[in-house]
């Protein structure tokens, strides 16, 4: 049962994005358009893939030759704990060599090895697990096939002009040629030009909803508080509607009060 009038206190602050539950609408743009910016070169990429790894190696590995997977590390690390991670090696010039034997630290921009393994057609899984684990380090990853080594484009790192965006806003979030930054301020409307027609998500179809009741010109940060009454109204009828069922019947007493 809603009551009509003015809007409940503990929602005034409740923006319209987490209103209308639109967050699961840029994960699936995300994964559709997303791409990276460098925002000191303007050096743009794709988000760091196994797959797309895995595919470009398939092309340098054939026959038995030997891969090696690594990562680079960004600052020093204490050796005990890299073994205790299982991590025993790490390349240079070349070769490999045993972390236990460098002291107490190893320093910043050696490569890690994560795996290694001869010819790739029978390693495909261990290819994207050891992958994945370079990765999740938040560091550089490369690929050495025999002594062909090749770094790969990760979401932290410019490759184009070398900085590192880990710690930094350096790095944008594109979503085809929309900041993903920006969308978080935009207005409905613009969220609209973004929707895939195909898209029956409840997100979706509410964002089609609002603009159709006039709300095109809400940006999605506005907090509930800060709309007109009638505003709001409409906001909370769609939400009540979007969370029907088919054959589910909603009676409304007096829904136009505001409007
Ligand atoms: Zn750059």
């Amino acid at each position: 049962m809603a009551s009509a009038g003015e809007i409940p206190r503990r929602r005034r602050q409740t923006k319209l994005i987490d209103m209308l539950h639109l967050h699961p609408l840029l994960q699936s743009w995300w994964q559709q358009l997303g791409s990276f910016c460098c925002a000191n070169c303007n050096h743009s990429w794709q988000p760091f893939s196994s797959a797309a790894v895995i595919d470009d190696l398939s092309n340098r590995v054939n026959g038995n030759q030997v891969v090696m997977i690594l990562s680079r590390t960004s600052a020093e690390m204490p050796t005990d704990e890299l073994l205790m991670q299982g991590l025993t090696r790490y390349y240079l010039d070349g070769t490999l060599h045993r972390i236990e034997d460098v002291g107490d630290t190893l320093a910043a921009g050696s490569w890690l090895l994560h795996d290694r393994f001869k010819g790739l057609t029978n390693h495909l899984q261990r290819a994207a697990e050891g992958l994945n684990a370079a990765h999740s380090l938040e560091a550089r990853v490369a690929v050495v096939v025999e002594d062909d080594f090749a770094e790969y484009q990760v979401d932290d790192y410019c490759a184009e002009c070398h900085l590192s965006h880990d710690s930094s806003n350096l790095r944008l979030r594109l979503l085809g040629d929309n900041n993903w930054h920006d969308l978080l301020g935009a207005p409905l409307s613009e969220w609209g030009k973004l929707l895939d027609n195909q898209d029956k998500s409840a997100a979706a179809r509410l964002v089609r909803f609002a603009i159709e009741c006039g709300l095109h010109h809400l940006q999605v940060d506005r907090q509930l508080a800060t709309l007109s009454l009638g505003e709001a109204r409409r906001i909370e009828l769609l939400t009540w509607i979007s969370q029907s069922r088919s054959g589910q019947t909603l009676v409304f007493d007096e829904p136009g009060i505001g409007l």
